[in-house]
């Protein structure tokens, strides 16, 4: 299906380029290789797909994502994609190299939504044929993978900067999947103009524009309006909605007062307080140090919902280093529903009537709701980077970076003497899922 060039009336984004060069592909063939050489699946011009680290994790019953702990996302059938490789921000704690491609402005071909949604429905199920022959995967499980039943829309870039991200949502609504869509909010009039979605996020990185700068490296001038006003649309949507903090030790995490009130502006369902994690290319920005331990999300998260009245704490993913936050309003008769009703969001989303976050929700699993006490494991370091970085490595690092940040030698990345806490981290998700 031909890419077609829109005219400038039907964009709610990001302003087009000169429309005589738009009918090129947002990567060069160098950056598609090296992408493919990280097994990305590069669709038309400019998505990708690519599987998550926890659908292959639950493949063989080791547990799902934090997404599922919170909201009842099956990790095994969630497909990770893209509409859009360029980004308007240049995240100093991103994995990707320098190298991704940014723009404030759509300079490239526009590919067609149903188009993009059966190419990348194909290579997701193509990514996911290999565990078939496993030996270690959950038979159950994996059979369950063949169907798609979430989409998450945040794999890399600004999805939202795709001009027709309307109709493709309305695909995966259609298809009964699932829409998790991620965005920085510098496209403000793409999230007041956006169509229904399943829970929509906005990332908050800093909560004021001296750090915002310093952190997200934005290329909008006029970058903290934008965010503003991006978080003011949140606030008038109906479907549930979140903010997710990205915590850098060292950098972002003493605020607790100017989060609140940007939180208020945008008046979410929910609240993610999630540690950075130190991968790939954010390696070379960042170091070890600047990742927070668990415990200490977890005292971020209780300072903040000390300013918040109307949120409490409701769970957490040592895993992930996450803490959830929600409105009391999802605490019905003691019991707290964070979970979705999937069928049901499918159900009205396709009916045109009106609807809120308060239509689709269901019962959390008790057993998944509150804090452990538990904090990062001393071998969950290694478990987190995915083996990026050998012990003795990070350890230096550590210690280098601490010393340069001042960060006080008793807390260089490591859980301080006499504290030591293991942690079992098979998560216990799959009793749900087999369950269900
Ligand atoms: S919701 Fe996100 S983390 Fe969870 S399986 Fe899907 S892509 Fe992965």
């Amino acid at each position: 299906m031909e890419a077609v060039l829109l005219r400038e009336e039907n964009i709610t984004q990001a302003k087009v380029a000169d429309s005589s060069k738009a009918a090129k592909a947002q990567l060069t063939d160098s950056s598609k290789k090296s992408l493919v050489g990280q097994q990305y699946r590069i669709i038309g011009n400019h998505s990708a797909v690519k599987t998550c680290g926890w659908t292959k994790n639950m493949i063989p019953g080791k547990g799902g994502c934090y997404k599922l702990k919170f909201y009842g996302i099956m990790s095994n059938q969630c497909m990770q994609m893209t509409t859009s490789i360029s980004c308007a921000n240049r995240c100093a704690f991103c994995w990707r190299d320098y190298k991704a491609p940014v723009s404030t402005d759509w300079k490239w071909a526009v590919d067609d939504p149903e188009m993009i949604f059966e190419e990348s429905v194909k290579a997701h199920h193509k990514l996911l044929v290999g565990f078939g022959g496993s030996s270690t995967k959950n038979e159950a499980v994996f059979e369950k993978s063949k169907e798609i039943k979430h989409v998450a829309l945040s794999l890399t870039g600004e999805p939202i900067m795709y001009p027709r991200i309307n109709e493709l949502i309305e695909t995966f609504n259609k298809a009964g999947i699932s829409t998790f869509l991620v965005t920085r909010a510098q496209y403000p009039d793409a999230i007041r103009g956006l169509k229904p979605v399943t829970q929509l996020y906005i990332s908050l990185d800093a909560p004021n524009p001296k750090l915002f700068k310093e952190i997200d490296v934005p290329l909008f001038k006029d970058y903290w309006e934008r965010f503003n006003k991006g978080l003011e649309y949140m606030a008038g949507k109906k479907q549930r909605t979140t903010v997710r903090l990205t915590l850098i030790k060292g950098m972002n995490m003493s605020q607790f007062e100017e989060y609140a009130q940007m939180i208020r502006k945008g008046n979410p369902d929910f609240i993610e307080a999630k540690a950075y994690m130190h991968v790939g290319a954010s390696q070379k920005r960042l170091s070890i140090g600047n990742m927070p331990m668990h415990e200490e999300v977890v005292g971020f998260s209780r300072e903040l919902a000390g300013r918040l009245p109307g949120y409490e704490i409701v769970s957490e993913h040592i895993p992930s280093r996450v803490v959830m936050l929600a409105k009391k309003k999802f605490k019905i008769d003691g019991a707290w529903h964070t979970w979705i009703d999937f069928p049901k969001f499918t159900e009205l989303v396709n009916s045109g009537k009106d609807f809120s976050a308060m239509d689709y929700l269901k019962k959390t699993p008790a057993s998944l709701v509150g804090l452990s006490g538990k904090g990062t494991p001393m071998n969950g370091i290694k478990h987190d980077l995915m083996g990026m970085a050998s012990e003795e490595q990070m350890g230096m690092a550590a210690q280098k970076n601490s010393r340069q940040r001042g960060i006080p030698p008793e807390e260089h990345g490591r859980t301080p003497k006499g504290k030591q806490i293991s942690v079992d981290e098979k998560t216990k998700e799959m009793e749900f899922w087999q369950r269900d």
